[in-house]
């Protein structure tokens, strides 16, 4: 069980985009579960991939989550402020053999990575990708909103790049390390990243930390069946209708919503309201 005095919760954004809907949703989902515990709510920016960051994205969100009154509890991080952090991780994971070379191209495998390399050392004559090889055969997770979900290696995930051949971080190896660094306790974001789960798992295992709780909430889906996503150009909310904005998102997620023009208003209301049973179990929704 989490000890909720020392809840801290997150959203985590990468700047590739102004907000749309679909991450209003994960951040006042994240924000509203974090302060009806009594907990701690952070934002942090994840930059860790210069050539999708967007310039000036990152303000961009920070000012349309304000106008939503929503604004983290400590100044925000950047991840391309940290990446000695992620080095540091990556030595770890290494001196305790959890990592090896690979420079299979990803057009030579379908789907998951076989493993091909994984006999291989770090030891590498050639730029190389670091993968982390996996030793767990299944791992489960009891979800606070998907229900609990059980993965096979070899079928649903397969041993996972951490530093890629160009020389950068992966997501995985950053979002695990910057979650330990802040002591997240809960993570909630949207269903699409349920799938990231087992590999960071992984990596909460191998660096003997214990893996927080999450809450995977649904992700919005367009008229489509898509999920609404920058790459999809999904429209960037309008911070001059937020309190519209909160309602929707809080009806998205089978809250009530609260009769008042003012953010500040809605998101107190929200807080004393929020229930996660009834957030619907589903891996999306339309709107
Ligand atoms: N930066 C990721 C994204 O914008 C989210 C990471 C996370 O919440 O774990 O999709």
């Amino acid at each position: 069980m989490t000890d909720h005095s020392h809840y801290v919760g997150r959203f985590a954004p990468s700047p590739t985009g102004p907000l749309h809907f679909g991450s209003l949703v994960a951040a006042l989902g994240s924000y509203l579960d974090a302060r009806s515990a009594g907990g701690q709510w952070l934002i942090r920016v994840e930059d860790l991939d210069p050539p999708r960051a967007v310039r000036g994205a990152d303000r961009h969100i920070l000012k349309q989550l304000s106008d939503h009154s929503l604004v983290s509890d400590q100044p925000v991080i950047y991840q391309s402020q940290r990446l000695h952090r992620f080095d540091d991780a990556l030595s770890c994971l290494n001196d305790k053999g959890h990592l090896y070379a690979c420079n299979c191209p990803r057009r030579s495998y379908l789907g998951l990575y076989p493993g091909t390399c994984r006999t291989q050392t770090t030891s590498e004559t050639q730029p190389s990708a670091l993968r982390f090889r996996v030793s767990e055969t299944t791992i489960q997770q009891k979800d606070l909103a998907q229900g609990a979900v059980t993965w096979v290696y070899g079928k649903d995930f397969g041993d996972f790049i951490v530093r890629r051949k160009d020389g950068l971080h992966a997501y995985q190896l950053a979002v695990v390390t910057d979650d330990i660094a802040q002591k997240v306790t809960r993570i909630v974001r949207g269903a699409d990243l349920l799938s990231a789960t087992p590999m960071q798992t992984c990596l909460y295992h191998a660096l003997d930390v214990q893996s927080p709780e999450t809450l995977h909430l649904p992700m919005v889906l367009g008229r489509d069946g898509q999920k609404l996503s920058k790459q999809t150009h999904a429209p960037t909310i309008n911070a001059a209708v937020a309190a519209d904005n909160l309602n929707q998102a809080l009806a998205f997620l089978n809250q009530p919503i609260i009769a008042s023009d003012n953010p500040k208003i809605i998101l107190g209301a929200a807080v004393k309201n929020w229930r996660t049973d009834r957030i619907p179990k589903l891996m999306g929704k339309t709107l």
